[in-house]
């Protein structure tokens, strides 16, 4: 592992509102924020660019599509680009939500993703959002925060953030079904570290998750 700099790890399900709450502690703290579930979305969206049906795709060709993948520093963080470009919608989108966690599963690219994220990690200080960082990805983590929320209110929040307006009951049963599939398949991959800390989001607006966190980070990393 190349050396560490400080590292935040902010793990958790789907739709917990770990990557927004990681970017605005990175900047608050002035630390790097790392989206490690941006990198299987890119991984996945070059690999259905290729073409060919989800469950025929095979770990080299996942590999080998992903070569097109790079990690560009920003502001106060990294956004995935394929071939020099940004594909921030593509990567989004409910084609490549759908087929990513089977992406996710194949050792090798977890490997892949993993070298790339503790790349960043050695180059300055980062806060690392994601399924397994405070487990294996930076398992000497300065501090571990595992984000949860009841799935229906992770629902809600996805709808509100992609429509903006308030959704109907019956769109969130819907929502809530892929997103408890989603936590289904990634199971195997997705771990709370025993040293980290749970904080529970259902009733907490996000600005006071921010705070606490931000607060944490200052007395772990200060
Ligand atoms: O965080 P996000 O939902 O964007 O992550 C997309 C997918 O990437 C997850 O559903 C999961 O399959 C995978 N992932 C992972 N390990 C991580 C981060 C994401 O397996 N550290």
């Amino acid at each position: 592992m190349p050396n560490q700099k400080m590292a935040i790890a902010i793990d958790g399900p789907a739709a917990s509102g770990k990557s927004s709450t990681a970017k605005a502690v990175a900047k608050t703290l002035g630390f790097h924020h790392v989206d490690s579930g941006s990198l299987y979305r890119a991984a996945t969206t070059a690999r259905a660019r290729a073409g060919g049906e989800p469950s025929t795709w095979t770990e080299q060709s996942v590999l080998d599509a992903a070569a097109i993948v790079s990690l560009a520093p920003t502001e106060f963080g990294f956004k995935p680009l394929l071939d020099g470009h940004e594909v921030e919608s593509e990567m989004r989108s409910e084609a490549v939500t759908g087929n990513v966690s089977l992406v996710a599963k194949m050792p090798r690219v977890r490997d892949w993703v993993n070298s790339i994220v503790r790349q960043a990690g050695s180059e300055y200080d980062v806060v690392v959002d994601g399924r397994d960082i405070g487990t294996v990805v930076f398992p000497n983590a300065s501090l571990k925060v595992f984000l949860t929320a009841d799935p229906a209110e992770r629902a809600r929040r996805r709808l509100l953030e992609r429509s903006g307006g308030e959704p109907s009951a019956a769109d969130i049963d819907e929502e809530t079904k892929k997103i408890l599939l989603r936590d289904e398949m990634d199971a195997k991959q997705s771990g709370q570290a025993p040293d980290a800390i749970l904080i529970d989001t259902t009733s907490l607006a996000q600005v006071e998750q921010i705070e606490k966190i931000v607060e944490l980070g200052r007395e772990a990393t200060g």
